[in-house]
């Protein structure tokens, strides 16, 4: 199937509420193009600099996310552009996301992301940090970075039932920190394999690559 058919199938069946993020990395700019040319605007990268050389060769009006782990010393280079920083999970890096906005006169938008897979490897806060953040006089005195919500990645597994439970204690993370924080209003969970699973689960958006674009090498 074409990417063209992909997003358009996707976009019957995802809500009008949900934001489909279309996960481009490793692919080359034509097919973002191809996307692009369904009315497609959201586009998710991995890695900062594969992003900018994208953002370089593409229209203006695409709303650029970062989804991927962001090293300190990066932030400078997407800090002009970038829509979404998904993977904020310490103080220090949110510091740099604002100091790096404030050098570009703009209010950076950022999720935390949240731990919520059984394996090792995931990057993440657990809850009870994420609300420590978002109440810290640190985070108040921020005047060019906004938390606007939380991010997750659920365990890879095939265990519909565990990624269930994952998304719902997310669901329930995300609810606590509404009542912290006005600006939370986005819950990005989901890609591929589990979206429908998330959606259902209150995800608002939705992060999907190789269904759009096929398998990564
Ligand atoms: C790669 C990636 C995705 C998309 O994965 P697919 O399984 O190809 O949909 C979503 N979120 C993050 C954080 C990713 O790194």
């Amino acid at each position: 199937m074409s990417i063209t058919t992909n997003i358009l199938n996707l976009n019957k069946e995802i809500p009008a509420d949900v934001v489909l993020i279309a996960v481009s990395k490793t692919k080359p700019v034509y097919a973002l193009k191809e996307a692009f040319d369904t009315g497609q605007r959201h586009f998710g990268e991995n890695k900062v600099q594969e992003m900018i050389d994208k953002q370089t060769q593409m229209s203006h009006e695409i709303c650029w996310h970062m989804i991927g782990h962001v090293q300190r010393n990066k932030v400078k280079y997407m800090a002009s552009f970038v829509h979404l920083i998904h993977g904020v999970d310490n103080l220090p890096l949110l510091m740099e996301i604002n100091k790096q906005g404030h050098k570009n006169n703009r209010v950076i938008d950022c999720l935390l992301q949240i731990k919520i897979a059984q394996e090792e490897t995931k990057f993440g806060l657990n809850a009870e940090a994420a609300t420590d953040i978002l109440e810290s006089e640190a985070y108040m005195a921020m005047t060019n970075v906004r938390i606007v919500g939380l991010m997750g990645m659920a365990s890879f597994t095939s265990n519909r039932a565990q990624i269930k439970q994952e998304f719902e204690f997310l669901k329930v993370t995300f609810d606590r920190c509404i009542g912290i924080d006005q600006n939370i209003k986005i819950l990005s969970m989901g890609m591929s394999s589990d979206y429908d699973l998330a959606i259902s689960c209150g995800s608002n958006m939705v992060r999907v690559g190789s269904k759009i674009f096929g398998e990564r090498q």
